[in-house]
């Protein structure tokens, strides 16, 4: 049997709930969420209840992150669907707090993770990370000492809230989960759904640009800007998607290479229709000599 969540829409009752289950000793999981969760959000939801006692799960909106011109007021939102998965997921705690209780005074303190905030994503959004290290500090600071469940979907998200946590001290573990995709290979984004059935069909091309990338290295291939124009070309190919970037980067600190580190992340970005899309996958590099003569590389 599945229990409903417990719902906390203020930040001092969710302290005074989770102090309880500490002095018992538990151990809190949380998974930060905008909510409209989707299969990615219950896989993340569903880690956590796998290790940890307790899973908190917050759904805001965080108008923080976006700017002006973005989505904010058309952000998808539906909270009894999202308390049905939380509930199926696990969760035991749901933090829904409104805008006031989480900014009551216009905020003067931001988060800021120089050189990692401002390629790619934040080329595009150049607010973004400041407002996503905010809330996820302050989310920190509400939950206290926690695993952190993040998707790498978001994978640079998930680099800036890592450096984040290091460069502060923070008391959290950040756990990296898998990307949860359509059966056709499509990331699923709870902003898929401004998608129409011809833009949805062409957003597929995010996953065939990075598989491409993805099978031209593991076939040998060590030149970078041709991966990259390979990877571009079938994104510019496709008449409904319009190309924001492709990089191949080090996973572990986002830089452009020349050569291609052990830790090689491939990154894309398009606008298809409406919402600009996201995808990623990581690529570990074998040295080609290795490969040859199959070494074994288990370290
Ligand atoms: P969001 O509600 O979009 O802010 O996402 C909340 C969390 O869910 C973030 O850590 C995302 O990276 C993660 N997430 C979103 N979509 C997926 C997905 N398709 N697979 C795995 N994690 C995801």
């Amino acid at each position: 049997m599945t229990l409903s969540p417990e719902i906390f829409e203020t930040v001092s009752e969710l302290r005074e709930e989770l102090a309880t289950y500490r002095q018992r000793g538990d151990s809190i999981g949380f998974v930060p969420t905008m909510g409209y969760l989707h299969d990615g959000h219950s896989a993340l939801i569903e880690r956590a209840a796998a290790e940890c006692d307790v899973v908190v799960v917050s759904i805001f909106v965080n108008p923080l992150q976006f700017a002006p011109d973005e989505d904010l007021a058309a952000y998808p939102r539906d909270f009894e669907r999202d308390l049905e998965r939380c509930s199926a997921a696990g969760s035991t705690l749901v933090f829904h707090p409104s805008v006031e209780e989480m900014y009551p005074s216009p905020t003067r303190t931001m988060v800021h993770v120089a050189e990692l905030s401002s390629e790619f994503e934040g080329a595009s959004r150049p607010t973004h990370f400041s407002g996503v290290a905010t809330v996820v500090a302050k989310l920190f600071s509400i939950v206290g000492p926690c695993r952190a469940y993040f998707g790498e979907k978001d994978f640079q998200q998930l680099v800036v809230v890592k450096s984040m946590v290091a460069d502060l001290s923070m008391p959290i573990e950040v756990v990296g989960c898998d990307i949860v995709r359509e059966p056709d290979g499509l990331a699923k984004s709870s902003r898929n759904v401004y998608l129409s059935e011809a833009e949805r069909q062409a957003a597929t091309v995010l996953r065939r640009a990075l598989s491409a990338g993805e099978e031209l290295i593991l076939s040998g291939e060590r030149d970078v800007a041709l991966v990259e124009s390979a990877m571009s070309d079938i994104v510019t190919a496709e008449p409904l998607a319009a190309l924001d970037y492709v990089a191949v980067v080090d996973a572990t600190d986002l830089h452009r290479v020349s050569s291609l580190p052990r830790e090689t992340r491939l990154l894309v970005a398009a606008k298809v229709g409406r919402p600009r899309l996201l995808d990623n996958v990581g690529v570990t590099v074998i040295p080609v000599d290795l490969r040859e003569t199959g070494a074994d590389l288990a370290t």
